[in-house]
């Protein structure tokens, strides 16, 4: 028995969990999808990422579905044995039953939930941090939208990868947008904290946004600020911010090593207050 795959309101093994080669998620990436993380058992934020889901559905003209979104996830959580992993979650358009680009009328969803079992990194990792490329940015102009239809992401990890890199950081006009799979943070050498504004050109991540709560509630100096590459580059930390990489240093990136090429201070205080989030509360909203 392998994992437990939620498809339109039946559980089932893994290998028996398919989907038609007419539905459009198939055919046109024409889908949204979520990440939400799963802490000793519990989904976490849930309310953030139904809200996030809402707006990418709303944006891709695909209604919301109706469901019992808390029973759904905790189903599957327990189904698979829970413990630390994420819920990954996908609502196609639907299947039409042809290959037709039109948007049909009245077609119902697809909807397909699991579970990843990406083990969340160390605290030993994280001090690390991560190596990343800057790449030219050219994905569409709705990066806001959590859409499946990630090609420009994939290729722009690789640039990365196939440079020995862990991730790409993306810069469109001279300015970071967010990485190929996180958003960005820097704290510049007077301790100033930068993250780009939320709009078109990255996705609003739930990670990003408790980050954005914490360093609040540290009443450290904060702007949610276009960055040159100069300015990131010369920052004493830079940070990464997803779902399933928390909130993770960045010690290098292309040939320049960011502060003392470790984890920074400002990270480990950082870092010690999500860990209390989502290691202490029970269900987070
Ligand atoms: N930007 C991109 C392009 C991403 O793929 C992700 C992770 N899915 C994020 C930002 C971070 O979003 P979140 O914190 O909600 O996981």
């Amino acid at each position: 028995m392998g994992r437990v795959v939620y498809i339109n309101g039946d559980y089932m093994d893994e290998a028996d969990a398919k989907i038609s080669v007419f539905d459009r998620g198939f055919l046109f990436a024409d889908s949204i999808y979520e990440v939400l993380p799963v802490y000793h058992g519990r989904p976490y934020f849930v309310d953030r990422h139904l809200e996030r889901l809402e707006t990418s559905l709303t944006s891709a003209k695909i209604n919301m579905p109706k469901l019992d979104w808390s029973s759904l996830f905790q189903d599957l959580i327990t189904k698979n044995g829970g413990g630390d992993l994420q819920i990954y979650l996908q609502i196609t358009r639907g299947n039409q039953g042809v290959r037709k680009h039109d948007i049909p009328n009245n077609l119902t969803p697809t909807i397909v939930a699991y579970t990843l079992h990406t083990p969340y990194p160390t605290y030993i990792e994280k001090q690390q941090g991560l190596q990343a490329c800057l790449v030219e940015d050219i994905r569409w102009l709705r990066c806001d939208i959590k859409t499946t239809s990630l090609i420009a992401n994939i290729l722009l990890n690789d640039e990365a990868v196939s440079q020995g890199a862990n991730t790409a950081l993306l810069l469109r006009d001279g300015y970071i947008t967010e990485g190929s799979t996180s958003n960005v943070f820097a704290v510049d050498a007077d301790g100033i904290i930068r993250t780009p504004p939320k709009n078109n050109f990255c996705l609003p991540g739930i990670t990003r946004q408790l980050a954005i709560e914490l360093i609040t509630s540290l009443q450290w100096p904060l702007h949610e600020e276009n960055m040159t590459k100069d300015s990131l580059l010369s920052s004493q930390e830079v940070w990464i911010t997803s779902t399933t990489k928390e909130i993770y240093p960045v010690t290098r990136i292309d040939s320049v090593t960011i502060g003392q090429g470790t984890a920074g201070h400002y990270w480990q205080q950082l870092n010690e207050k999500y860990q209390q989030l989502v290691k202490e509360t029970d269900e987070k909203k």
